[in-house]
């Protein structure tokens, strides 16, 4: 059967909400140099490479998701600075004329090296994660990581001279919440965001009982009270946090809260992961292959760009995060990254 290959009359992304598509979270690989509890499991098997999206089809794919009005792509993983040749992928984003923000999200453990050409192929801001500051429960918390090589990352990024440099912070409570505070003081002093998060129920990881380690915005926000001035913000960096101003200091407090406080309504992002798949949803799995248009249809970009455009009547209202059941979605968040 013959396929209608002319463009769509509206080029932009909008799902059956209403919701429209303006930022794409590209995960480049799912294997990682750490193994964080609430993102793995100890004993992971990763994909096969030929099952990876090159880095020519990723290049592709930012240039078709912003012909379709995407301004704002995320790299993530897994540790996408740990994918070979990676910074040629960021150099080829960095110039699409139509991307107004080339964002990362990181662990940090390659930064010392790669923040400045980062930040000289056009990346604007970065996302690294801490949570903690304390040698030991870093290496309990990331199982392989090293905090030395982080906080090295976070210096190197600053020197760098990004727009924006922010902390993400997964709290779970016995673990790291009694460092709140001192992970805020740690960005705050350093005129950078920091992000608390409530860890999702993404894949079974087999550490801990995601119900008992819960520790909700809420607890956050309190514990945060103490010791600093918060003042509700409507700032948004087009994410899904809530941020605070905090008196005295330049860089900002944000929340993610998954189960707190529902983010769903306002959604704007799709993510695809390192295979390739358009997932509409982090928290459903609503999908459209992508590999098979990008391997399928190697001289025309025609055919993936009707299926993005396609795949928007898929997007649901929002995610059913319960942490009272067994995951329902199997897959880690290293296959999407956050
Ligand atoms: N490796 C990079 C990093 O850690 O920043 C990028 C990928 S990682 C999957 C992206 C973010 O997802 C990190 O900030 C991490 O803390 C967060 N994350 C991972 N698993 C999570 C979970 N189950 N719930 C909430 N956040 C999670
Ligand atoms: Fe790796 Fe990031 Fe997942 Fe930690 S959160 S295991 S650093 S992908």
């Amino acid at each position: 059967m013959a396929t209608n290959l002319t463009a769509p009359r509206d080029p932009r992304l909008i799902d059956r909400f209403g919701r429209q598509v303006r930022y794409l979270r590209l995960s480049v690989t799912d294997r990682c140099d750490m193994r964080c509890l609430y993102c793995m499991a100890e004993d992971m098997t990763f994909l096969p490479r030929n099952q990876i999206l090159t880095l020519e089809e990723l290049v592709r794919l930012g240039r078709v998701f912003t012909e379709l009005g995407v301004t704002k792509i995320r790299i993530t993983g897994g540790e996408p600075l740990r994918r070979r040749n990676v910074m040629w992928l960021f150099e080829q984003l960095g110039r699409l004329q139509a991307l107004k923000e080339l964002v990362v999200t990181t662990n940090g453990s390659r930064l010392a090296e790669l923040a400045q050409p980062l930040r000289d192929a056009g990346v604007s801001r970065i996302n690294i994660s801490l949570d903690t500051l304390l040698p030991e429960r870093f290496r309990r918390i990331t199982r392989l990581g090293s905090l030395e090589k982080t906080i090295a990352g976070v210096e190197a990024a600053r020197a760098a001279g990004f727009k924006r440099l922010k902390l993400n912070t997964v709290v779970l409570r016995n673990m790291n919440h009694d460092e709140i505070e001192d992970l805020a003081l740690f960005a705050l002093e350093r005129d950078m965001d920091i992000s608390f998060i409530e860890e999702m129920p993404l894949g079974v990881i087999g550490d801990h009982d995601r119900a008992a380690v819960y520790f909700s915005s809420e607890e956050v926000l309190r514990s945060l009270g103490e010791r600093f001035s918060l003042l509700p913000s409507t700032e948004s960096t087009g994410g899904p946090s809530r941020y605070y101003r905090v008196s005295g200091y330049e860089g900002r407090i944000g929340l993610i809260s998954p189960h707190s406080h529902n983010f769903c309504a306002d959604c704007n992002r799709v993510r695809v992961t390192a295979e390739g798949r358009l997932l509409l949803c982090l928290g459903q799995e609503h999908s459209a292959d992508l590999r098979r248009e990008l391997r399928g249809y190697p001289d025309s970009d025609e055919h993936v760009r009707r299926a993005i455009v396609r795949a928007m009547s898929l997007k649901p209202r929002g995610h059913d995060f319960d942490l009272g059941v067994q995951p329902v979605i199997f897959r880690h968040m290293n296959m999407t990254g956050g």
